[in-house]
């Protein structure tokens, strides 16, 4: 594996192997590698034949100086992981090579980057991740790129950015992994301790409970959202949100019928956390 730091080696790299007739497939991320971003790299593998995994904690989408501060960065060891899980390219560039001085424009998908996480972060977050991925599509040109369905909104967000963009990429999503006890696997989860940890729990808890009631075919989503935020809170948790969206609008549905789309987030001692769930009234219910 390579690891490349300039926009114009990843250009020519890419370019060999298009000329050579492989398909590229690009993982986005900002390191700090967990089981997540490894179902993420294999999923590449499989499916492509040349991999690029960019790693870049990508400023502009905190909304917390201490945040970014915090952030993990562990290159050597994710370019080791990525390394033994068959990555082609570590594309890992400098803050100035994706911004340089003058840097100026910024893509956003209004309506959609200003619900739910678009209120507690602000819609700044979904046009920082907007304008970084745009850019990597453009200097990688993956034929697929991989995202995870952890972020369930950052999806939505893309998938329309691609969509009203003609952007030539398909979009494939990866299940969310998850420890044994159900927590979503996530770089915040380092940040809590063992009392905190536990409690983390709530959220796949809540997302439980509502998938009952959703799977027992009640059609009025208020009962579910009802039972999910009862479930966090006698794990301990208060829900910030915790909604049954249209998995493509992000609006709340007014009557479960088909694809639905759990989502929560919550604050667990330092850590804000996410987690969400697809269902399907029409098929077996998954939690993904
Ligand atoms: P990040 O480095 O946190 O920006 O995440 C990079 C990619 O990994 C994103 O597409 C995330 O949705 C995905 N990801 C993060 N956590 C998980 C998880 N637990 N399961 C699957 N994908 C994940």
């Amino acid at each position: 594996m390579r690891t490349l730091r300039t926009i114009a080696d990843v250009r020519e790299h890419v370019a060999g192997a298009r000329r050579a007739g492989r398909s590229v497939g690009l993982v986005p991320t900002m390191g700090a590698f967990h089981a997540g971003h490894e179902a993420l790299i294999r999923a590449a593998r499989e499916a492509c034949d040349e991999v690029v995994v960019s790693l870049f904690v990508n400023p502009t989408q905190f909304n917390e100086a201490a945040d970014l501060d915090g952030y993990p960065r562990t290159e050597a060891s994710d370019a080791a992981i990525a390394a033994e899980l068959g990555a082609d390219v570590l594309f890992a560039p400098p803050v100035a090579e994706i911004y340089p001085d003058g840097f100026a424009t910024t893509i956003r998908v209004a309506g959609l980057s200003a619900v739910l996480e678009g209120v507690a972060r602000g819609p700044e977050h979904f046009d920082g991740v907007c304008t970084v991925v745009c850019k990597l599509f453009n200097i990688v040109a993956p034929d697929v790129a991989f995202f995870g369905q952890k972020d369930a909104q950052q999806v939505v967000v893309i998938r329309r950015m691609v969509r009203d963009l003609d952007l030539p990429v398909r979009l494939h999503i990866v299940p969310t992994v998850r420890e044994p006890d159900g927590l979503a696997l996530s770089s915040r989860n380092a940040r809590l301790n063992a009392a905190e940890r536990e409690r983390a729990t709530a959220l796949c808890q809540g997302l439980d409970a509502a998938q009952a009631i959703i799977a027992a075919g009640e059609p009025d989503p208020a009962p579910a959202e009802a039972a999910g935020r009862a479930a966090m809170r006698a794990a301990g948790v208060e829900p910030e949100y915790f909604a049954l969206v249209d998995p493509d609008t992000l609006e709340r549905v007014e009557r479960i019928d088909g694809r639905v789309l759990v989502v929560v987030a919550a604050r667990v001692g330092p850590a804000r956390l996410i987690d969400n769930v697809l269902t399907d009234t029409r098929q077996v219910a998954t939690r993904v």
